[in-house]
């Protein structure tokens, strides 16, 4: 089918090559299915229903992807408790750390081609006009579309990306393990470039042992920094180690986390990457950076706000940033990082019907490293 549609398009008037082009693309496809697993909810904090829904079909701009793996990060609790100012879609489809392998697309896709790798990242997509877009910070657009949040995600077998913000992953690499890239390891690239900080300096990580801070430990050894490692329990203490750090401090044994810091790092680490999901942890951080260092704030705990003092802050000279997600460059970067064999993702295997149970251990703060689910089981 697709090679008479190819002789016949030679001989064809020109307004009709674009029909046919998106037809070869089609019948590329044709083994997608009508519908699809897929765990959907249709109100904040309400039943996870693992269910049939129909495939999406890719819109003009757009790819479909088989997703064969997803990432599960915290954001997604957050999307489904609903605990943030911004709206979600509703009924929803979670998950933004996709890795799969595209199966279709729109007619003005280029660049891609079926079988390609790819991935569902959190931005989805943006307006790619505006003053934020035309500097690189495409996640700070007002037109931002999010996956997971609003724009159905990874938490299904098929799903749609703008083909320009969708993840370039390289032929053969495991998708499993690329997933928490795709948030996770993106997220923490950047904030460290953030941080503004030089190799052989120190960096705190808060929140360690969870899935972005599991990441950014390997991440900040890459690049030459020198990182502590802050969780609780000695699961996460021992994750930490294994993953580089060369100091592990347990919150739930210290009780005194300015004073413990500041000591261990010999007045404060050069800056501090705040991915727990903890105002008191936030906090403390202000408190023991080093003067003239960054607190990046990157956890987003509900209706959380930190108290910088201004007599403080001057005097000590400290620079308190938010850093959200990464533009194409940083993730284009952080999956070199991993492909090179810099970054191994500590992930937890799981089929997508368990998502209800992976969310129960995650408001436990339970989960060591990531969890990863398969989205056929
Ligand atoms: P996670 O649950 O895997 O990890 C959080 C970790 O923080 C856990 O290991 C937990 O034990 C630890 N923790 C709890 N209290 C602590 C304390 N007082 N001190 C130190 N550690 C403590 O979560 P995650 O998937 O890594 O996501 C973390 C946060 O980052 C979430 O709020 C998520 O929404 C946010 N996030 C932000 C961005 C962004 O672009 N800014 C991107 C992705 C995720
Ligand atoms: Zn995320």
């Amino acid at each position: 089918m697709i090679t008479s549609i190819r002789r016949s398009v030679s001989r064809l008037p020109r307004g009709s090559l674009n029909y046919y082009r998106s037809q070869i693309k089609f019948y590329s496809a044709a083994a997608i299915p009508e519908f699809q697993k897929a765990v959907v909810f249709e109100t904040n904090g309400g039943p996870l229903i693992y269910k049939d829904i129909p495939v999406p079909k890719p819109r003009a701009n757009e790819l479909l992807i088989n997703v064969k793996y997803s990432g599960v990060c915290h954001t997604d609790l957050h999307a489904w408790k609903g605990d943030w100012p911004l709206a979600t879609k509703l009924p929803l489809v979670g998950g933004h750390e996709g890795a799969g392998i595209v199966v279709g697309m729109g007619e003005n896709v280029k660049g891609w081609k079926i079988g390609d790798y790819a991935g569902v990242k959190w931005l989805n997509g943006s307006c790619m006009s505006c003053e934020f877009c035309e500097e690189g910070n495409e996640s700070n657009c007002d037109h931002a579309d999010l996956s997971g949040y609003t724009h159905d995600g990874s938490f299904q077998e098929y799903a749609t990306a703008d083909s320009v913000q969708a993840a370039r992953i390289p032929p053969g690499t495991d998708l499993a393990q690329v997933a928490p890239i795709l948030c996770a390891g993106i997220t923490v690239y950047k904030a460290l470039k953030t941080a503004n900080i030089r190799a052989g300096q120190w960096v705190a990580i808060s929140g360690a042992g969870g899935g972005l801070g599991s990441l950014a430990i390997q991440y900040a050894k890459a690049m030459g920094f020198k990182p502590v490692a802050i969780d609780g329990g000695d699961a996460k203490g021992e994750l930490c180690k294994s993953l580089g750090a060369d100091i592990y401090v347990d919150f739930t044994k210290t009780d005194d986390m300015v004073k413990t810091m500041k000591e261990i790092t010999g007045g404060g680490p050069h800056a501090v990457i705040n991915v727990s999901v903890s105002t008191a942890a936030m906090q403390q951080s202000v408190d023991y950076v080093r003067p003239t260092g960054t607190v990046v704030l990157v956890g987003l705990p509900a209706h959380a706000s930190v108290e910088s003092k201004v007599f403080d802050s001057v005097v000590k000279s400290i620079k308190v940033a938010g850093s959200y997600v990464g533009n194409r460059a940083d993730s284009r970067e952080a999956i070199e990082f991993f492909s090179r064999g810099l970054i191994k993702s500590p992930i937890k295997m799981a089929g997508l019907s368990e998502l209800p149970r992976i969310y129960e251990e995650m408001e436990r703060g339970e989960i060591v490293g990531r969890y990863v689910v398969d989205t056929s089981k």
